[in-house]
């Protein structure tokens, strides 16, 4: 029985066993499913009990290829390494001096700790932390990026910061819980562009899961016109459900820049969301903000991208660029999710149990019957919550 010292458990209602099942990552593209010692909190952390997490397509860069996962200093192959990021679950253990959450709370979990001891993080830029990847072993700056430098959600339990914790309520589905994260990054590219966009025009290139979010958020806190480009007709329609005044599908419409601007009035758009990866989608996004507008680039590009420098001095644009879902912006975006002011739940479109997660990862790979957002969910959990109700 899992009860290691210090620890707070209740063993009655969340059971907790000494080892767990976890997917770990051999050689790229690699996973099977194994026994780990189940993670014990330390101070300030939580064991949580993970109910799903969702696939995004940064996990099949790190299952495939590597990059930007990065376990002890290096690629991630053959490390015993558990990848996946995007996961919520309920509270079942308890480290040392926490009294914020309690066990059974469910919660989305943010994927960046922070050290909270570097000059990024007391400027409660978490996401940005100067010890990135610094953890565990001989130097441990209690820094996690969970299934990128430390083990990650493709599991049945995880140890997480309470302040990467995001409590949700039993309205929330545990998959639509998997989204708050997603969301929270659009939130976050929101927050970095000035966060005040009520009446003013976005445009979001790329309508991947975080585009779409984009779309959601930048209508949800007022912005109009919002504008969506893709390539694809059926995530384009997704987008309009979630709030798109109008679209634009790039392989049909010969000068994208142009149409935006058309659809703007003639002007360009105050700012752009980039989350297409495109390799022209840098040059496109500075030409479509109008002068003096803001760009954030959301999307790891793939490789070098042609930037016209020249174009964003002479027209005073500002560029940004985020990581994830800093400025705790996930609790803004879990504030919009419970007030239902837009339907994460659109983007997910699959769901399978964990043990089938090489299915789950090529139905989002292979985007099988236009798979979106596919999630996998800890069936022992799944249980486990009927039993204690
Ligand atoms: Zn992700
Ligand atoms: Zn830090």
């Amino acid at each position: 029985m899992y009860s290691p010292a210090g620890v707070k458990t209740n063993h009655n209602e969340f059971p907790i066993p000494d080892t767990m099942r976890a997917w770990v990552l051999g050689d790229p593209g690699q996973l099977s499913m194994t026994d780990k010692p189940t993670p014990v909190p330390k101070k300030a952390e939580v064991l949580v009990r993970i109910d799903a997490v969702a696939i995004c397509a940064t996990d099949l860069e790190i299952i495939y290829h590597g990059p930007p996962a990065s376990i002890q200093g290096g690629l991630p192959f053959n490390k015993g390494f558990t990848p996946g990021h995007e996961y919520m679950g309920t509270v079942v253990g308890l480290g040392v001096g926490v009294d914020e959450y309690k066990i059974g709370q469910r919660v989305a979990v943010e994927i960046h700790a922070g050290c909270g001891q570097c000059r990024r993080c007391r400027e409660g830029m978490y996401t940005s932390c100067h010890n990135y990847g610094l953890n565990y072993g001989d130097v441990d700056k209690g820094h996690r990026a969970n299934g990128f430098t430390t083990d990650g959600g493709f599991c049945e339990y995880q140890v997480n910061h309470i302040n990467t914790l995001v409590s949700i309520n039993d309205e929330m589905s545990d998959e639509e819980g998997t989204l708050v994260v997603t969301a929270g990054t659009a939130m976050y590219a929101l927050t970095e562009l000035g966060g005040l966009v009520a009446g003013e025009s976005v445009c979001v290139t790329g309508p991947g899961p975080i585009g779409l979010m984009a779309v959601a958020v930048a209508k949800a806190l007022g912005a109009q016109p919002v504008i969506l480009t893709g390539t694809r007709d059926n995530r384009l329609e997704i987008g309009k459900q979630l709030g798109a005044d109008a679209v634009v599908n790039v392989r049909k419409t010969p000068d994208v820049v142009a149409e935006v601007k058309k659809l703007n009035g003639g002007k360009g758009v105050d700012y752009v969301v980039e989350c297409s990866a495109a390799t022209t989608a840098v040059n496109d996004a500075v030409r479509m903000v109008n002068r003096g507008g803001r760009v954030c680039l959301a999307a790891f590009a793939h490789e070098d991208v042609p930037v016209d420098v020249a174009h964003i001095v002479r027209n005073n644009i500002y560029m940004y660029g985020i990581r994830g879902e800093g400025k705790s912006a996930t609790h803004r975006a879990e504030a919009f999710m419970q007030q239902k002011r837009f339907d994460a739940t659109k983007i997910h479109t699959h769901t399978f149990p964990l043990e089938d997660l090489p299915t789950a990862i090529r139905y989002a790979k292979a985007r099988v019957e236009d798979a979106i957002k596919v999630v996998v969910k800890n069936q022992v959990g799944a249980v486990n919550k009927v039993a204690a109700e």
